[in-house]
């Protein structure tokens, strides 16, 4: 791939320097590949992060923790951050340029338009967090246009803002290419998070039964069951024998409209969130039946 050879990371938290750094690529012919992250990064960042170096001249990361994505009573006060340590990380993942503004470069104090979108996002996560995904694709439409990219890169572990994301791209005509990248997970199954440092002992053993209802849906399926209902309510036994599990939904839809099916027909997304004492974990399978 041309221009591969020294890449100096560079990091900044102003909009003009991206755009700046990003026109200077263009002049040079490279192709740009974005990563949008909200920061403290673990192996299911970087394997978006390294496929998307494997796929572009140029990456850019960016970690920015999006106010306008939590709700009121949400957890952005105490999500996880450090800077330094994500730095590392892409360094030497090979990002180009890590962007990490603060909320005031992002949102002027009368900030005042949004990306709303039906349907899509208000099913599974768009129930229990109203708001949730005008703040992800306000943020994320924002950054499409600050950095302009080819393609960008987003996690399979949060299924349903992969398919808003490709809804938006579609509904507005966004010239990019959304590329899907698989759930990373922890031996012992957990889908790796941001939010998993929440748990403490007894909660990390007991945020087993996330991927444990996981893999016996998906063998379930695999085995010739198609009746929604029968696959859901074994996974919400094995969650629900779990004292410390708190169910918030699991539910199987279309991966793409995220209607939800009767029939295991298409392809199937079944996803679920659920609380582990006051932490909540999502987890997912897609399969085409
Ligand atoms: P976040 O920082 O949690 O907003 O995540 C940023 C991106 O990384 C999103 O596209 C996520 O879907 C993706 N991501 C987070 N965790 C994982 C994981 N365990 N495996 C794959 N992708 C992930």
């Amino acid at each position: 791939m041309e221009g591969s050879m020294v890449i100096i990371m560079e990091i900044t938290g102003s909009i003009n320097e991206v755009r700046k750094q990003v026109k200077e690529w263009r002049r040079q012919g490279f192709t740009v590949g974005l990563v949008p992250t909200m920061g403290y990064l673990h192996e299911g960042h970087k394997s978006l992060i390294d496929r998307a170096v494997a796929e572009n001249d140029r990456v850019v990361v960016s970690d920015f923790v999006n106010p306008i994505q939590f709700g009121v009573n949400e957890d952005l006060a105490t999500y996880p951050r450090d800077i330094e340590k994500d730095k590392r990380l892409c360094e030497q993942a090979g990002a180009a340029l890590v962007f990490h503004p603060e909320a005031e470069e992002m949102y002027a104090p009368d900030f005042s338009t949004y990306v709303e979108m039906k349907k899509v996002s208000e099913g599974l996560c768009g129930r229990t967090r109203p708001g949730h995904f005008r703040g992800v694709c306000t943020v994320v439409c924002k950054l499409f246009h600050i950095v302009m990219p080819d393609r960008a890169y987003f996690g399979q572990k949060d299924a349903q803002q992969l398919a808003v994301i490709r809804r938006m791209v579609r509904d507005l005509n966004l010239d990019i290419q959304i590329v899907g990248c698989p759930i990373i997970r922890e031996e012992d199954g957990l889908a790796k998070s941001s939010r998993n440092t929440y748990l403490n002992e007894e909660e990390r053993k007991a945020a087993r039964v996330l991927s444990r209802a996981v893999y016996h849906g998906e063998s379930m399926i695999k085995e010739g069951e198609r009746d929604a209902d029968t696959i859901l309510s074994q996974m919400r036994r094995i969650i629900e024998a779990e004292p410390l599990a708190r169910i918030d939904y699991v539910e199987m839809v279309d991966a793409d409209s995220i209607e939800p099916l009767t029939k295991a027909e298409g392809r199937v997304l079944t996803a679920m969130a659920v609380y582990i004492g006051s932490t909540r974990l999502i987890d997912n399978f897609i399969v085409e039946v």
